[in-house]
């Protein structure tokens, strides 16, 4: 939509600053920014923007059953199944929910209408408003279920798509709950640090998001520690370099306890709106 702008920050492994630099760019922009929080398996910007919750909706997969009385074990579904979700042993339809994602494919194909679907709970979306007017919407995944992307899809379906500014918070890594975070956006700040393990990672995530056709930039954390690499590999993909935040004790404290970079170092939402409207101009006018 012309007037709205959903932006994911993302990052090739967990604790390189992600959310740190999530939470306090929905704080440093104008009220009424809409903020979810896709790492569905650990989710932590709550921690940061202290929501108060006010709605939460249970979240399911829609997963099939066999009615072994009308099944013929043609094994049909077997065939159409990508994931080995639904397997016909001799004349015995076995289903391994654990494998499915609900893609309905087994209940189109079966031509006798032996399948039926049911819905088995996976996680719950969670609904709230936190300081700066944030509209805040958190996946929750259960505990020991596999699948993380139907409910940070869940997610983005209860979203409403007329807010001005969504920001995604993506899940670490470069799988398919990343995929599915980044998928949609119109920009995806991509978030490392400056050591090989970072630069490694930094590589994975770009593939991703060209894969996906999303226009992308990188924020170095801990940008004084460690060496170079990132930046000649910028420079050598083209990559804007958004921002650099050096490593700052007190900053690391904040994170430890709950407190936003922008509380620690105010200066820093000056440097956030600058990025928002960098990265605005970059989505409007390519
Ligand atoms: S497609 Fe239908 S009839 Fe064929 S094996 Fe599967 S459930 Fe049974
Ligand atoms: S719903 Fe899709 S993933 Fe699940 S068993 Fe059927 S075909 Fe496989």
């Amino acid at each position: 939509m012309e007037n709205t702008v959903t932006i994911t920050i993302a990052s090739g492994k967990g604790g390189t600053g992600k959310t740190l630099v999530a939470t306090s760019l929905a704080l440093s922009l104008p009220e009424g920014v809409q903020f979810l929080d896709c790492d569905v398996e650990a989710p932590n910007s709550h921690i940061f923007l202290n929501p108060q919750w006010e709605m939460e909706v249970p979240t399911g997969l829609v997963v099939p059953r066999v009615d072994e009385s009308v099944c013929t074990a043609c094994g049909e579904c077997n065939r159409v199944c990508e994931f080995k979700a639904i397997v016909v042993i001799v004349d015995k339809v076995l289903v391994f929910d654990e494998l499915c994602h609900g893609c309905g494919a087994c209940t189109y194909i079966c031509p006798v209408d032996a399948i039926t679907e049911i819905e088995k709970p996976i996680g719950v979306i969670r609904k709230g408003s936190a300081r700066n007017g944030i509209h805040f919407l958190q996946g929750l995944l259960n505990i020991g279920e596999p699948m993380a992307t139907p409910i940070i899809r869940r997610l983005k379906k209860e979203a409403s798509p007329v807010a001005k500014i969504t920001l995604r918070d993506a899940p670490p890594g470069t799988s398919c709950p990343v995929i599915e975070s980044v998928e949609g956006s119109d920009y995806t700040i991509l978030v490392t640090e400056p050591t090989p393990f970072g630069l490694n990672d930094l590589k994975l995530s770009v593939g991703v998001c060209r894969e996906l056709n999303v226009p992308l930039g990188v924020i170095i954390n801990r940008a004084d520690v460690g060496d170079a690499g990132i930046h000649a590999y910028c420079r050598e993909e083209g990559l804007p370099i958004l921002m650099e935040i050096p490593l700052i004790r007190e900053v690391a404290e904040g994170y430890a306890n709950g407190v936003p970079l922008i509380d620690v170092l105010p200066q820093y939402r000056d440097r956030f709106q600058e990025l928002f409207d960098k990265i605005l101009k970059e989505v409007r006018h390519g």
